[in-house]
């Protein structure tokens, strides 16, 4: 399990910026080390642990990259159209049998080995066939056209895959080229997450008239599967100090991470914050960011807790910003830093320069072929229906403190933030 020093999480200044708060995580975080080996089938969404050498190159054998007549360049037709007889058909996955012969071509398909000597390739749709069955071939082809060499893809011994690579189906492909079987990868991070709150009801269970069902606590098990975490469901902490401290206390140790949702900020019903400290430490993150409240970083038995704010919105932001990073950090993952691409504001907004904002919105193509973000109607946090009903997050950074329609804004999809 993690082992962090009680401390790890204190920050010096009143209000922490979203920078400072990854920056704090990446750096204070101790990666696990624990690797395990899966399968190739079976690592999809998983953290590398060891750096990958290319075992061969990439192709692993020159090869025509298209169905045609292969030649030596030596008889590359100069000026003017050249008929050519043939000398051998080499299909994929054969071999020639000999190396070709000088004024001749070779019949090639698309995979299939060069065959010793031959050099380009000419595409069947750009050459004839006499009345002698000759092939007659145009003048002008580069030479080496049409040619996949050995290793140009990937050279034989070159670091191809990193370790901390969060793997994409990409990542599995290009092992299986190097006809890996399995791969190391570090173990899942486990983490057990809980909502907090007297107003909520599991789904399944009777709720009460003052009660809403519990979303959140589902919100965040799916993001962190997404993350390839192994999740622990501990269910709903009623708001006393006592027994969510005897919870806490339970499960650390025996996960990686501990993540809440609700009751961190700073009312007297909010009693987050008391029971961690009966027990660990705890600090208030105020990160100038919105949506987002008071996030509670804390330290129980060494292992990382986090507490998000309970309003979905806010829990939803500060996850992609807090809980990412960490999940990360512990996997020893390489950072993943998000990229918002720039689209057109559909929306004029006021924002308080000196903080973070996350504006909900829905993409639209615009007359000119551009893409436009259309800004969900209502603003509270509270509003699960303006996460389902849009597209993902307008950036608005810091500097910035005020948007107008046709501005350009960085754009957030939610399918890169999970
Ligand atoms: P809190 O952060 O506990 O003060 O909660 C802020 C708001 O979020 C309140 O309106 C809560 O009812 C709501 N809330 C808290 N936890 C959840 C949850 N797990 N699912 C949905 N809403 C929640
Ligand atoms: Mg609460």
């Amino acid at each position: 399990m993690a082992q962090l020093s009680d401390d790890c999480f204190a920050f010096g200044g009143p209000m922490m910026s979203v920078d400072e708060a990854v920056g704090l995580i990446t750096t204070r975080v101790n990666a696990i080390a624990d690797l395990e080996t899966v399968r190739l089938v079976n690592a999809d969404g998983r953290v590398l642990a060891r750096d990958v050498a290319a075992p061969l190159p990439l192709p692993p054998f020159t090869n025509s990259a298209v169905d045609g007549y292969a030649v030596r360049n030596a008889d590359l037709p100069d000026a003017a159209e050249q008929a050519l007889p043939l000398d051998g058909r080499i299909q994929a996955g054969g071999l020639a049998q000999a190396p070709i012969k000088p004024g001749h071509t070779a019949r090639i398909f698309t995979g299939a080995p060069m065959p010793p000597g031959a050099e380009t390739v000419f595409m069947q749709e750009d050459v004839g066939i006499d009345d002698s069955g000759k092939i007659v071939l145009p003048p002008g082809l580069k030479p080496g056209a049409n040619v996949r060499p050995a290793g140009e893809d990937i050279p034989e011994g070159q670091i191809a895959l990193r370790a901390g690579q969060r793997l994409l189906p990409q990542h599995v492909a290009l092992a299986a080229a190097f006809g890996l079987v399995r791969l190391d990868v570090v173990r899942r991070i486990r983490v057990a997450v809980f909502s907090t709150g007297d107003e909520l009801a599991s789904p399944g269970e009777p709720r009460a008239a003052s009660q809403l069902f519990d979303s959140n606590r589902f919100m965040l098990i799916a993001m962190l599967r997404r993350l390839g975490c192994e999740v622990s469901d501990l269910g709903i902490f009623r708001d006393e100090r006592t027994s969510l401290a005897n919870g806490l206390k339970q499960v650390a140790g025996r996960h990686d991470l501990i993540l809440t949702t609700g009751g961190v900020s700073t009312g007297e019903e909010d009693h987050v914050k008391a029971a961690v400290e009966s027990i660990g430490s705890l600090v208030l993150w105020r990160m100038a960011i919105k949506p987002g409240r008071p996030v509670a970083m804390g330290i129980i038995d060494g292992t990382p807790l986090i507490g998000l704010p309970g309003n979905p919105v806010a829990s939803f932001v500060t996850f992609v910003h807090v809980v990412r990073p960490t999940v990360l950090a512990l996997a020893g993952g390489l950072p993943e830093p998000l990229t918002p691409i720039p689209v057109r504001a559909a929306f004029a907004y006021k924002k308080k320069a000196g903080r973070r904002e996350y504006v909900r919105v829905s993409l639209r193509r615009a007359q000119d072929g551009g893409l436009e973000a259309i800004k969900f109607p209502r603003e509270g946090a509270g509003l699960l229906s303006s996460l389902v009903e849009t597209d993902g997050l307008v950036e608005l950074r810091e500097s910035i403190t005020g948007v107008e329609p046709g501005h350009s804004v960085g754009f957030l999809s939610y399918a890169d933030l999970l």
